[in-house]
């Protein structure tokens, strides 16, 4: 199959806003459909971190992803990370972390740290707790890369739809472009790169659930000195698992609003009863938070695949219809990356490698 000319995207998020730049540098005419506007959803109302997702199959993702911001216009990148540090009340808590990371990734300099010194890195942290410092962790504005791309697109002469919804218009199992407001636009290939509802706008019907919405809450909290470093309570592979409804992080920007996450939760959470108890959740870690302000809260869904890892590619058995989606809690850290290895297969110039095949999805 030669390569499309012109190709439809369907979602405005990190993923469907980079592979926008990359298409239209890349010479192919290109139309994004953004049911409301850039970066409405998760791209837009994340926390903030740009991190390693300490999994050895993303850590390139990663490690590329990096790369693209280091060199995308209107985005700052801090120079170095500011570390991110686990937190946990006991040390035998965080030994099978420390151990697992140093296994995996030990570019991470996973170290272990007793109360003291805990207290001497990060002076914001409750006496009495253990922690683990790791070497990443870039704080960024939610919106900012989304947006960022979205610009470097328009600059090589992306369209963008906002506030049109489109579904693939599919005949004979061949993509034939979208019905956006009710109107056949022809394409020579469809990306649907519409997060946690990738799925659905693939598959009205809702059979196919590869990847499931999981609702995070933040509440943005002023604080009067913000913590150094990105904080996070050990223990998130328990979450949603049986296990809490919660977890305490915490991500400092550049000025004194921090982010207080998050929830994991199946359904839509009415998100401002969640403020109070995100706060007082981050106090046992970070007494400073009790006397700060909450500014505002937000919710959104992760888009979740089951193994945790992104689904790239032609969907099985629909010509020209393509998909990248599924990053969970990670999209701003790997999002342009998997946006990248979906363009270059479309474009005919590479491969999907198999851990991020949607291929693992079709059975
Ligand atoms: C609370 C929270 C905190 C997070 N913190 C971090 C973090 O610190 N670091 C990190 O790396 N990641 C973080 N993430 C994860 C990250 O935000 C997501 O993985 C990423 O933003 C997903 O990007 P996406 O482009 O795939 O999808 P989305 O951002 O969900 O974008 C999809 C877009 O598609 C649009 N759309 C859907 N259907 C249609 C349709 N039919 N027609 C047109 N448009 C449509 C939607 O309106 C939406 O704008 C966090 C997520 C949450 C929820």
């Amino acid at each position: 199959m030669s390569a499309p000319a012109d190709v439809a995207i369907i979602g405005g998020g990190i993923v469907g806003c980079a592979a926008a730049a990359f298409l239209a540098e890349a010479g192919v005419s290109v139309d994004l459909y953004e049911g409301e506007e850039v970066a409405a959803a998760a791209s837009g109302r994340n926390s903030g971190s740009v991190q390693h997702p300490f999994d050895p199959v993303l850590r390139d993702l990663h490690l590329e992803t990096l790369g693209h911001y280091r060199e995308l216009a209107d985005f700052d990148l801090p120079e170095e990370p500011v570390g991110v540090v686990m937190l946990a009340r006991e040390r035998a808590v965080l030994e099978p972390s420390v151990a697992e990371v140093a296994r995996d990734c030990p570019e991470l300099v996973p170290a272990l740290l007793e109360p003291d010194e805990l207290r001497t890195v990060e002076p914001a942290v409750r006496p009495g707790l253990w922690g683990c410092r790791l070497e990443t962790g870039y704080p960024v504005r939610p919106a900012a890369a989304t947006r960022a791309f979205a610009k470097r697109a328009y600059a090589a002469g992306a369209r963008f739809h906002e506030g049109e919804t489109a579904w693939p218009w599919v005949i004979g199992a061949r993509a034939r472009g979208v019905l956006a407001a009710g109107v056949r636009r022809p394409a020579g290939a469809v990306l649907v790169a519409a997060g946690p509802w990738t799925p659905e706008v693939i598959d009205p019907t809702r059979a196919w659930r590869p990847i499931v919405p999981v609702w995070g809450v933040v509440a943005e909290i002023e604080m009067e000195k913000p913590p150094r470093h990105v904080l996070e309570e050990a223990g998130v592979e328990a979450v949603g698992a049986g296990g809490p409804a919660s977890i305490f992080s915490l991500v400092a920007g550049d000025g004194q609003v921090v982010s207080v996450g998050s929830t994991f939760l199946a359904e839509q959470p009415d998100a401002p009863p969640w403020a109070p108890i995100l706060r007082r959740a981050g106090e046992r870690f970070v007494p400073g938070l009790r006397r700060a302000k909450v500014m505002g809260v937000r919710a959104c869904p992760r888009p979740q695949s089951v193994d945790g890892r992104p689904l790239v590619g032609e969907v099985p058995g629909q010509e020209g219809l393509w998909m990248a989606a599924g990053h969970g809690p990670w999209g701003i850290s790997t999002g342009p990356a998997s946006a990248r290895i979906a363009v270059d297969a479309l474009l005919g110039k590479g491969e999907i490698p198999a851990p991020l095949s949607v291929a693992r999805a079709s059975g």
